[in-house]
């Protein structure tokens, strides 16, 4: 099978089955009601009390018991927001908008006033607002500005058992943050951590034993099916399980399917809807949605809408279901027990996003979804045997990911000797050996171990919420007079793929946009859809995009993307300049920023990685150098499903390596040449 055929997208404007079905409104005594009903309501009194008494609190509950919508409005109607903002972070964008709009609707008011939200590249707050939800990345990149988060009488910390990385330097930052203003006399800070399950004492004693409190959260008998034989398609799987509930059960009672990612998800929710049109009148009707970290908020929400009478939904989703968000009204799970994540070799300094083995603690968080309003069945798509051996718990993202962009940020902060951080679970000593070279290679710090700095490059490249290397590739552009290009190729590697092909029209979209296709690789055809896309006027670009098969809602975001960094760029002192057609400076650009990211052509056609450690890989399907030889490029992403594959790439002369990063390039590579 193609790699590349996983990944239709669909046009979304004349496929919303919602739209046909008008969602009831929910009125004021609904919502009221509803909040009523949730576990958290009955124990306000006590949580209150509790939070009055003590500067930390962790709050145990159950998904769905009422933390993250309800919390903050008990702390604002206690008074908690007299003295700052209450804000709660979320590790995800999705779960950040979400929760907002549904809590400004609790509240009654208009999205932005009393309740916003902030995300990276979007703010949607006003000076009136008293409880903002804010991604954890966002609230890290806000304490850069001011260590003390001054701004903020109460900070929760949301999906604490997540362990992002972001929550996990949260941690430490707030920490301190309450530590220093209860010294220095300034209002205090309450800190309060929100977890769905238990390892409360590592909360707790981190937050010198901050009391715990347990929230009674209902929840039904789920009944738990394993397969009988392991699974080699688990895609195909669910999509047979998802048909054998659908044709057996009555309507209403609907389905949740976990798998890995966007393309997958979209896929899915398309062969769904196809085979649903095959269905006997007598089957209910079938709404498929997908859920994804990067799906609009508006189509978002629309999994949230009540199913209609006579019909059953299907929600097609990301690990992000698994937690962050509720939907009523699921009674069978599908769980492939697999999950799309980071993995980190400090040995090559690599991430890999690779599609891997869910752990125990996840496999029941996702068979808990089934039971919230009544009983139900998870169907586990992997054997009894297999679940024996997955993992007992996640491992913290801290312990798996790239560190280079933490520890800039921990510089930034003025945390002076960042392996010292007081981290609730050290990253390993390789990983930060292994971040700092990078940050040393890409001249964001000098010296070394405890005496290690930040260089005036590395604090103008940790005012871009960027990774590293991008935000090196931004301030370079500044030599290279290209910022104008650059940041437009920045902002497009910034969002998802900006490329819209639907699964039967392979060829068609291929042709169709072989136009703008440049032999110097992804990033220069990238950039050439954009150009394209944003002489257009307002009115034709939906039509346009359509036609040539690109993603308009993706491009868009590149826009908002670009303005943004546009104006940081400007504070920079980074002149806007375009070198117009001359595309081997943006290339020469980009590889002072991507050099680590380097492969090189083999005998026999494949690439190898440059690092000390050498992956082998070869392009992917959807990329411009599919085919072609170049014998050496740059990558921006590396995936690893069956086998390694550089999504995007772009060409480049070896010399460009060793005028980057000339120790680096002598030491590692000169033997080969
Ligand atoms: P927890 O944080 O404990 O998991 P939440 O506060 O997120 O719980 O959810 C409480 C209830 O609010 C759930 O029943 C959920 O379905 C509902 N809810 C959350 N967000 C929305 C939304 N955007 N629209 C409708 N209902 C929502
Ligand atoms: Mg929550």
């Amino acid at each position: 099978k193609r790699p590349g055929s996983k990944s239709p997208q669909i046009p979304k404007a004349n496929h919303s089955p919602t739209k046909k079905h008008r969602p009831n409104p929910e009125t004021p005594a609904d919502i009221l009601k509803q909040r009523e009903s949730l576990a958290i309501f009955s124990v306000k009194e006590k949580l209150l009390a509790k939070i009055h008494a003590h500067n930390s609190c962790i709050i145990i509950g159950e998904t769905a018991s009422g933390k993250t919508t309800q919390l903050p409005q008990f702390l604002h109607e206690g008074g908690f927001s007299r003295q700052g903002t209450i804000v709660v972070t979320q590790p995800r964008r999705v779960a950040a908008v979400s929760v907002a709009t549904r809590v400004a609707q609790e509240v009654g008011t208009e999205l932005g006033q009393l309740v916003g939200y902030t995300v990276r590249f979007q703010d949607v707050t006003s000076p009136a607002t008293k409880i903002k939800y804010m991604t954890d990345g966002m609230l890290l990149r806000e304490a850069l500005g001011d260590h003390l988060l001054k701004r903020y009488s109460v900070i929760v910390l949301d999906e604490a058992h997540e362990r992002t990385i972001h929550t996990d330097v949260l941690f430490g930052v707030v920490k301190k943050a309450q530590r220093v203003r209860l010294k220095r006399q300034l209002p205090p800070l309450k800190v309060i951590v929100m977890s769905a399950t238990m390892n409360v004492d590592k909360f707790s004693n981190y937050f010198n034993k901050a009391p715990v409190l347990y929230l009674e959260g209902r929840q039904y008998h789920v009944e738990v099916l394993h397969s009988m034989e392991p699974q080699t398609d688990y895609l195909f799987a669910a999509l047979v399980t998802v048909f054998q509930i659908h044709k057996r059960e009555p309507p209403k009672s609907d389905i949740l399917v976990f798998l890995t990612g966007q393309e997958e998800i979209e896929a899915m929710v398309h062969t769904i809807n196809d085979i649903a049109k095959g269905m006997p009148a007598t089957c209910p009707r079938l709404i498929v949605h997908p859920l994804y970290a990067s799906l609009p908020s508006q189509q978002q929400l629309r999994v949230f809408q009540p199913t209609p009478d006579g019909c059953r939904k299907v929600i097609v989703s990301t690990n992000i279901a698994e937690t962050s968000i509720t939907i009523r009204g699921v009674k069978f799970v599908v769980d492939t027990g697999m999950v799309k994540a980071k993995t980190f070799s400090a040995i090559s300094g690599l991430d890999l996003l690779k599609v891997q083995r869910i752990s125990k603690a996840q496999a029941w968080q996702r068979t808990g979804r089934a039971g919230r309003q009544s009983a139900g069945i998870s169907y586990r798509l992997y054997t009894q045997q297999e679940y024996r051996n997955f993992l007992d718990d996640t491992i913290p993202e801290i312990q798996r990911c790239n560190l280079a962009s933490i520890v800039l940020q921990l510089l930034a902060l003025g945390v002076k000797n960042p392996a010292s951080f007081d981290f609730m679970d050290k990253p390993s000593g390789e990983s930060m050996k292994c971040a700092f070279t990078e940050l040393q290679l890409l001249q964001a710090v000098e010296g070394a171990g405890e005496a290690v700095c930040l260089t005036d490059l590395g604090r103008q490249m940790a005012s871009f919420p960027l990774d590293p290397k991008l935000a090196k590739v931004i301030m370079a552009s500044k030599d290279l007079g290209c910022a104008e290009e650059i940041l437009s190729v920045v902002a497009l590697l910034s969002v998802d793929s900006i490329l819209f092909t639907p699964q039967q029209k392979i060829e068609d979209a291929q042709a169709i946009r072989r136009k703008f296709v440049s032999s110097e690789g992804d990033h220069i055809t990238y950039l050439n859809i954009f150009r394209a896309f944003r002489g257009l006027p307002e009115h034709d670009k939906h039509k346009w995009c359509y036609e040539n098969y690109v993603h308009y809602r993706n491009l868009n975001t590149a826009c908002n993307i670009r303005q943004q960094l546009r104006d940081l760029c400007l504070r920079a002192n980074i002149p806007l300049k375009s070198c117009g057609q001359d595309m081997t400076s943006v290339r020469k650009c980009l590889t002072k920023g991507l050099f680590l990211n380097a492969a090189e052509l083999q005998r026999e056609g494949t690439y190898i990685t440059l690092g000390p450690v050498k992956h082998k890989a070869t392009f992917h399907p959807s990329s411009s150098l599919f085919g072609c030889k170049p014998a050496y490029v740059l990558y921006s992403e590396i995936v690893q499903t069956t086998r390694c594959f550089l999504r995007t790439a772009f060409v480049i002369e070896p010399e460009w390596l060793y005028e980057t990063a000339p120790n680096y390039f002598r030491q590692s590579k000169g033997a080969n040449r």
